[in-house]
C-alpha cells in the first residue's frame, strides 16, 4: 500500500499515464481509500487541465499541512 507522500510524488506520472499497471492499481487503491489523496488528485487534475501543465509547486502548502497533521495522528 502506498503512503500519502508517495501518492503526492507519483501524481504526475499517474496523470500523464507514465505508470505500470501494477503501480496504477496501488495508486487507485490508495486514492479510493484516502479522502485526502482523492481531494489532492482532483485538485491536480483541475490545475493541470486549467494550465495545460504541472504547476511549479507540486504540493500546495495547505495540502502538505493536512498530510502532516494526518501523519502526526498516525504516530500517536
Ligand atoms: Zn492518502
Amino acid at each position: 500500500m502506498l503512503t500519502c507522500i508517495e501518492v503526492t510524488e507519483l501524481v504526475t506520472d499517474y496523470l500523464e499515464g507514465r505508470m505500470s499497471t501494477e503501480e496504477r492499481l496501488s495508486f487507485d487503491k490508495h486514492v479510493g481509500l484516502c479522502r485526502h489523496c482523492r481531494a489532492y488528485l482532483s485538485q491536480m487534475r483541475t490545475t493541470i487541465g486549467a494550465l495545460g501543465m504541472m504547476p511549479p509547486e507540486p504540493v500546495p502548502d495547505h495540502v502538505m499541512d493536512e498530510l502532516q497533521e494526518r501523519f502526526a495522528e498516525w504516530k500517536k
